[in-house]
C-alpha cells in the first residue's frame, strides 16, 4: 500500500512520496486541457523535489470515452477508485442526455458524499478584469453540494405525480395552482448537511487565518430552506468554533466593529445583495458558505471578475476525499482544437497540491502561472480582453508555463 495516501485519526493525510492519483480526462475540451495540465503538473514536482517525490497518475474511466468503450458512462470501478486513492483530479465530464442520469458530476459528488464544493476567486496580477481594484479579491466559495434543488427532485407539467404534488399544496395553502399547466421542483435543505458544510467553511477560515465567513442565502424569501440554512449556520458558529467567532451583530454592539484578536467575523448576506458586495467591496469578503444553486452562480460570478471561467479551479471534498476540478463545462465548440484555457484545470492541481502539503509545488505553479500571464502569452480568452497579447494554444500556454517554472 505504499503509494497510497492515508488517513490520520484526526483526518489529516498521510501521502507517499510516490502516491497513486487517479485522473478522467474529461470529454468535450477535457483531454486538451487535462495533457496541458498534466505536463504542468509532473515538471513542477520535478523542478521540485528533483525525482525524491513523484505523482504516479493513473487514467481512470468516466464520461463518452468510458461509454464507448465500456457502455457505461460512469463505472463503479472508478467511484471505487477515487474512494480508495482519497485524491483525483478530473476535466469536465458531459452531461448525457436521455440516459436516466442528470448530470456525471453531480452524480459523483452525490455517490462519494463530496459535500463541499469548493472554489476560490483570488486575483492574479496581470490578469485582465473587469473591476477596479482587482488585486482585493482573494474569496474562497464553499458551496453545498448534496442536497438542495440538486437532488433533481422535480415533476413535469401534466404528469401524475405533478398533479399530486400540486393538489396537496392546493389543500394545504390558499394557492390556486394550475394542476395541469405547472411544474414542480423541490428544494430540501437539512439540518446536518448544513451544518457540516459551515463547520468545514469556519475551520477552513480558522486554519488559514482568514478574517471573516459570510454565509450567503435567500432566507427572507425561503424562510425553512434557505432561512434554515443560515439559522443553522449561525448555530454552529455558536455550538462549534464558540471561542474563535464573533457574529457580525455582537462585534457591532460590543466592540464598536474592531474585531478582538484572534476571532473571526461569522456574518451573513441575502444572495442578492452578495452579488454587488462582491464586485463593489471584494476587500470585505474571505470565505462564503452557502446552498448548492447559489454557490453554483455565485463561483462563475466571483470567476468572471478574475480572469473568467478559464481561470476557475476547484474541488469537491468530504472528510476523506477530495476531487478536484476546474469550475467549467466540456466547452464543446472548442473540444479537439487545442484552444481553450487549461488554466482552471492547472490551478485546480495548485489546489491538489496544497491539500497533499506539496505547497511550494503549489507555490511554484502559481509563480509560473503569473510570469506567464504578466508577459502576455495568454490562450484566446485572456488575449482577446487584453493589449498586445500573444494568443497561444492550449499546449502553447502549458508550454509557456514550463518554461516559467
Ligand atoms: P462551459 O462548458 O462551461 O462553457 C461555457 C463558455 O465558457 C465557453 O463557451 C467559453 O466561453 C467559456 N469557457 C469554458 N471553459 C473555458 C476554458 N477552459 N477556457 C476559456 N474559456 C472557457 O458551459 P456549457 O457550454 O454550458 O456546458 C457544456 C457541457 O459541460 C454541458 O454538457 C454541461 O452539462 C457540462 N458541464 C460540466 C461541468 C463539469 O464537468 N464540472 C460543469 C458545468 C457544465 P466563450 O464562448 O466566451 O469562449
Amino acid at each position: 500500500m505504499e503509494n497510497i495516501i492515508e488517513l490520520n485519526k484526526d483526518g489529516s493525510l498521510i501521502v507517499p512520496d510516490t502516491p497513486v492519483i487517479p485522473y478522467i480526462p474529461g470529454d468535450g475540451t477535457g483531454p486538451d486541457i487535462w495533457n496541458a495540465t498534466r505536463l504542468v503538473l509532473d515538471k513542477a514536482v520535478k523542478t521540485a523535489y528533483k525525482g525524491d517525490k513523484r505523482i504516479l497518475f493513473k487514467e481512470i474511466p468516466a464520461g463518452e470515452d468510458s461509454f464507448k468503450k465500456t457502455g457505461e458512462w460512469l463505472p463503479k470501478k472508478t467511484l471505487e477508485q477515487i474512494q480508495k486513492y482519497k485524491v483525483a483530479i478530473k476535466g469536465p465530464l458531459t452531461t448525457p442526455v436521455g440516459h436516466g442520469m442528470r448530470s456525471l458530476n453531480v452524480a459523483i459528488r452525490q455517490e462519494l458524499d463530496l459535500f463541499a464544493c469548493i472554489r476560490p476567486a483570488k486575483y492574479i496580477q496581470g490578469v485582465p478584469s473587469p473591476c477596479s481594484k482587482p488585486e482585493d479579491i482573494d474569496m474562497i466559495i464553499f458551496r453545498e453540494n448534496t442536497e438542495d434543488i440538486y437532488l433533481g427532485i422535480e415533476w413535469e407539467a401534466g404528469t401524475k405525480e405533478a398533479k399530486e404534488v400540486l393538489n396537496f399544496i392546493n389543500k394545504k395553502t390558499s394557492k390556486n395552482l394550475d394542476e395541469t399547466t405547472t411544474g414542480i421542483g423541490i428544494k430540501p435543505i437539512s439540518e446536518q448537511y448544513t451544518k457540516r458544510l459551515i463547520s468545514k467553511a469556519i475551520q477552513y477560515a480558522i486554519d488559514n487565518d482568514r478574517e471573516n465567513v459570510t454565509i450567503m442565502h435567500k432566507g427572507n424569501i425561503m424562510k425553512y430552506t434557505e432561512g434554515a440554512f443560515l439559522k443553522w449556520g449561525y448555530e454552529v458558529g455558536k455550538d462549534e468554533f464558540k471561542d474563535s467567532i464573533i457574529t457580525e451583530q455582537a462585534l457591532w454592539d460590543l466592540f464598536d466593529g474592531n474585531v478582538p484578536e484572534g476571532k473571526i467575523v461569522l456574518k451573513d448576506r441575502i444572495a442578492d445583495s452578495i452579488f454587488q458586495q462582491v464586485l463593489l467591496r471584494p476587500a470585505e469578503y474571505d470565505v462564503l458558505a452557502t446552498t448548492n444553486l447559489n454557490g453554483d452562480y455565485i463561483s462563475d460570478a466571483c470567476a468572471a471578475q478574475v480572469g473568467g471561467l478559464g481561470l476557475a479551479p476547484g474541488a469537491n471534498m468530504s472528510d476523506e476525499v477530495a476531487l478536484f476540478e476546474a469550475t467549467h463545462g466540456t466547452a464543446p465548440k472548442y473540444a479537439g482544437q487545442n484552444k481553450v484555457n487549461p488554466g482552471s484545470v492547472i490551478l485546480s492541481g495548485v489546489m491538489m497540491f496544497e491539500h497533499l502539503g506539496w505547497q511550494n509545488v503549489a507555490d511554484m505553479i502559481v509563480e509560473a502561472l503569473q510570469r506567464t500571464i504578466t508577459q502576455k502569452t495568454v490562450t484566446y480568452d485572456l488575449e482577446r480582453q487584453m493589449e498586445g497579447a500573444t494568443k497561444v494554444s492550449t499546449s502553447g500556454f502549458a508550454d509557456a508555463i514550463i518554461n516559467n517554472l
